[in-house]
C-alpha cells in the first residue's frame, strides 16, 4: 500500500502532520473500544467490518473502506472544494451519493438534493490502506444526471472528445500561497520581509517557508499515483508551485483539482491554509497564476502546428473569451509587471515570459513542442482552461 511505505520510517508518514499521528488513532481506538474502519494496529489492509453481514447474522464480517467523496461546490465568485466519507465494501463499484446542496450554494432548502457521481478515483495517501478519494461531478436528482449549473466538467468532457483524435496534453503550473494568522507563512507580524530576489528556488531558513508542507504534498500526490511533475519555490515568500501533467485535457483538470484538495488538506494538519488567490498581496509582489501548458500531436511534430495555436488564441474575440475564463483578479494580476502581459493585450513569443503566450526556447530549437500560456490565475477552474484551449486551438487545427 501506498501508506505503508511511510509507517515505521522514524519519523511518521511525511503526508501526515503532528495533528494526526498513528498513536493518536491508537489512542482513540483504545479509549472508545470500537475499531470500526480501523484496524487493531491502525495499520492498513486489515480493516474488517465487525458487524452483521448480509445475512444479518451476527459475527460475520465484511471488508470495508472508507472512501472520500469530493466535489466542487457552487460558492460564488470562487468555489470551495468540499468532501466527505462513505464506508462502503469496495472500490470497485463506486456509488453515486447525495449531499445537501442549500449548504454548498448548490440548491435552495425547499429542493437541497445534489447528486455526487464518481469521475475520478485514486488511493488515498492520507489514510492509506485500500482507501480511496474518489473526485465527483454534482448532477441534479432528476433522475437523468443532467449536470448542475456548477458543473462545469461535463462541457470539458465534451469538448475532449470532440477532438481526442488530435491527442490534447496539458501541463498545468499551480502556484499558491501559505497562510497562517492571515499573512503568508513566514511573514513578520508587522511590516514586510526583505524584498523579492531570493525566494524564488530559494534553500535555507531566511528564503523559505513551508517546506515540510510541500513535501508531505508531493509525496500525497505521487502515492495517490497523480502526474505531479515539479515543485519549486516561488518569487514571494511563502509562494510555491507545483505542475501536473502532461495528461490529456479533462485528466489534467481531474488532477489539478485532486492536488488541490490533497494541498488543503496536508496543509490542514499543519495548521495552516493553503490560497491560490490570484494577488494574494497588493502592491510590489508577484501574484500566482496558473501557467497552462499545452499540444496536440501535431503540434509536437511540427512548428507550423505550434504557430497555428498561438494564432488562434490570439484570433478576434479570443482573448476576451479566454480571460473571461482564466479566473478571477486578471486586472490585478496581469499589470504588464512580474513577467505577465497585459490582460488587455495579446502577443506570443519565443522565450518570452513577458507575452501572454510563451514559445519555450527549446520547443523553437527542436521546431516541435508546446506552448505556454501565461494568463490563467492560479484560482483558475481547469475544466473552463482546458476547456477553452482545447476547443480554441483544435478547432483551428482541424
Ligand atoms: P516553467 O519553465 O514555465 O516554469 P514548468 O517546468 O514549471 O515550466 O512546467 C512545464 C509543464 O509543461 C510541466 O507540467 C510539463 O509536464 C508540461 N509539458 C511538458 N511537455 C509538454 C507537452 N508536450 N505538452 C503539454 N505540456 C507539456
Ligand atoms: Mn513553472
Ligand atoms: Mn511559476
Ligand atoms: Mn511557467
Amino acid at each position: 500500500s501506498p501508506f505503508s511505505k511511510h509507517v515505521g520510517s522514524g519519523s511518521g508518514s511525511p503526508a501526515m502532520g503532528p495533528s494526526f499521528t498513528l498513536r493518536s488513532q491508537l489512542e482513540n481506538v483504545q479509549e472508545t473500544g470500537i475499531a470500526v474502519g480501523l484496524s487493531s494496529t491502525g495499520l492498513a489492509g486489515d480493516r474488517l467490518r465487525n458487524h452483521a453481514g448480509p445475512t444479518g447474522r451476527p459475527g460475520e464480517t465484511t471488508m470495508a473502506i472508507r472512501a472520500e467523496y469530493i466535489w466542487i461546490d457552487g460558492t460564488e465568485p470562487l468555489p470551495y472544494v468540499r468532501s466527505k466519507t462513505k464506508i462502503i465494501d469496495d472500490s470497485e463499484n463506486l456509488p453515486i451519493w447525495g449531499f445537501d446542496g442549500s449548504s454548498t450554494n448548490q440548491a435552495p432548502g425547499d429542493n437541497s438534493d445534489c447528486v455526487l457521481r464518481p469521475v475520478f478515483s485514486c488511493p488515498d495517501p492520507i489514510r492509506g490502506g485500500d482507501d480511496v478519494l474518489v473526485l465527483c461531478d454534482v448532477c441534479l436528482p432528476d433522475g437523468e444526471m443532467t449536470p448542475h449549473p456548477s458543473n462545469s466538467r461535463a462541457a470539458c468532457v465534451e469538448v475532449y472528445e470532440k477532438y481526442a483524435d488530435q491527442e490534447p496534453v496539458f501541463g498545468i503550473e499551480q502556484e499558491y500561497t501559505f497562510f497562517l494568522e492571515g499573512r503568508p507563512l513566514g511573514w513578520p507580524v508587522e511590516g514586510y520581509p526583505a524584498p523579492q530576489g531570493p525566494y524564488y528556488c530559494g534553500v535555507g531558513a531566511i528564503e523559505i517557508a513551508g517546506r515540510d508542507i510541500v513535501e508531505a504534498h508531493t509525496k500525497a500526490c505521487m502515492d495517490a499515483g497523480l502526474a505531479i511533475s515539479g515543485t519549486n519555490a516561488e518569487v514571494m515568500l511563502g509562494q510555491w508551485e507545483f505542475q501536473i501533467g502532461p495528461v490529456n485535457t479533462v485528466a489534467a483538470a481531474d488532477q489539478v483539482w485532486m492536488a488541490r484538495y490533497l494541498l488543503y488538506r496536508v496543509a490542514e494538519n499543519f495548521g495552516v491554509d493553503a490560497s491560490v488567490a490570484a494577488k494574494p498581496i497588493k502592491g510590489d509582489w508577484n501574484g500566482a497564476g496558473a501557467h497552462t501548458n499545452f499540444s496536440t500531436n501535431a503540434m509536437r511534430e511540427g512548428y507550423d502546428a505550434v504557430i497555428t495555436a498561438c494564432e488562434a488564441l490570439g484570433a478576434e474575440g479570443k482573448p476576451a473569451e479566454h480571460i473571461a475564463g482564466y479566473g478571477l483578479g486578471s486586472e490585478e494580476r496581469l499589470t504588464g509587471a512580474h513577467e505577465t502581459q497585459r490582460y488587455d493585450q495579446f502577443n506570443y513569443g519565443v522565450s518570452d515570459r513577458g507575452a501572454s503566450v510563451r514559445i519555450p526556447w527549446q520547443v523553437h530549437l527542436d521546431q516541435k513542442g508546446y506552448i505556454e500560456d501565461r494568463r490563467p490565475n492560479a484560482n483558475m477552474d481547469p475544466y473552463v482552461v482546458t476547456r477553452l484551449i482545447t476547443n480554441t486551438c483544435c478547432e483551428a487545427l482541424a
